[in-house]
């Protein structure tokens, strides 16, 4: 029987198996795929204390093996059910059931769509949700990115510095992003269209352009572009837990300040779980605390 299974690998998950590894607890990460969640895509990072720069790939490759030193086993597996009984935390992979006393979630976000017709057959043939992956690709060409927020920003920004021209495509007149961000911004040459959606893609196998309409006058116009990519913030990965614990309207899953959930010895950390700020700072908080009070509920019962 495992001590602790966590489920998750970004910032908050690695943090935990780091914790959780050091206090000699019999733990096991499960992952469904790549380890650093949503962390992984970013492509500059500088805002973790004590570390100026670092790119999220590295980062995520340095959580990892910290990990790792500490003796949690990783798997990569995919899970596909929960189930308690009798306080046993059962965890159930396409390949196989885990036991363990306590259970934590970091499954995080995964990115919300724009829900339009054609959406999901244009990604990779046009569409992205990850301008640091598929950037590369769009080298000298014309790209629009859509959203306000720091992930949009961003996006926009490190764009900026490949293809030839970047529009970025906000549904208001100010940004949601950290000011420091909208400065640079401010100073690039990406283009802004406020007060802007998207509402049309179109396409010849590949994306060729889009329709925007402004959501003050409603005037359309149409844009050639060669990539689009939609940063419009993420949906909790909670599906898994719907039917165990309370989650909020949004489905983000509803703690106390010490990330315990609705069910005794389950805890969820990260950004799967409800809170204001979704940083990787605070969630290897979320992390390290997770730990602090699994073990407290281990040692009681
Ligand atoms: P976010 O902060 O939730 O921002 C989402 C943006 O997309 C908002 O500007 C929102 O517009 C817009 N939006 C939402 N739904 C839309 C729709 N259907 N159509 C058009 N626009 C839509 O998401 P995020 O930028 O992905 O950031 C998520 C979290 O990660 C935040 O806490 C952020 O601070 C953090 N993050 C931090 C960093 C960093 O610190 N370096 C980098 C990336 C992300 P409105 O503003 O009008 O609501």
């Amino acid at each position: 029987m495992n001590d602790i299974i966590i489920v998750g690998g970004g910032p908050a998950g690695l943090t935990a198996a780091l914790y959780a590894g050091r206090a000699e607890l019999k733990t096991i990460l499960i992952e469904k795929g790549f380890q650093g969640g949503q962390m992984v895509n970013t492509n500059k990072i500088e805002n973790y204390p004590g570390i100026k720069e670092i790119t999220g790939h590295e980062i995520s490759k340095d959580m990892f093996e910290h990990a790792k030193e500490f003796g949690a086993q990783i798997l990569f597996e995919e899970v596909l059910d929960i189930q308690i009984e009798d306080n046993i935390k059962r965890i159930i992979t396409s390949s196989k059931t885990y036991e363990s006393k306590a259970l934590i979630l970091s499954m995080g976000t995964k990115s919300r769509e724009l829900g339009l017709e054609n959406e999901q057959e244009l990604v990779g043939k046009g569409i992205s949700y990850c301008a640091t992956c598929d950037g590369g690709f769009y080298k000298d060409k014309v790209v629009a990115v859509v959203g306000g927020g720091d992930a949009a920003v961003e996006d926009a920004l490190y764009l900026s510095r490949i293809a030839k021209k970047v529009y970025l495509i906000h549904r208001r007149d100010s940004l949601r992003s950290a000011k420091y961000l909208q400065k640079k911004l401010f100073e690039s040459s990406v283009e802004i269209l406020w007060d802007n959606k998207v509402t049309e893609f179109y396409s010849q196998d590949m994306l060729t352009g889009i329709k925007v309409a402004n959501t003050k006058n409603h005037n359309t116009m149409d844009l050639d572009i060669d990539g689009l990519f939609i940063a419009i913030g993420g949906i909790p990965t909670s599906n898994i837990a719907k039917d165990l614990l309370e989650l909020n309207t949004e489905g983000y899953i509803v703690t106390d300040e010490n990330c315990l959930t609705s069910v005794e010895g389950v805890f969820a950390i990260g950004d799967v779980r409800e809170k204001q700020l979704r940083q990787i700072v605070t969630a290897v908080a979320d992390g390290a605390i997770s730990i602090d009070q699994a073990q407290r509920y281990l040692y009681r019962s």
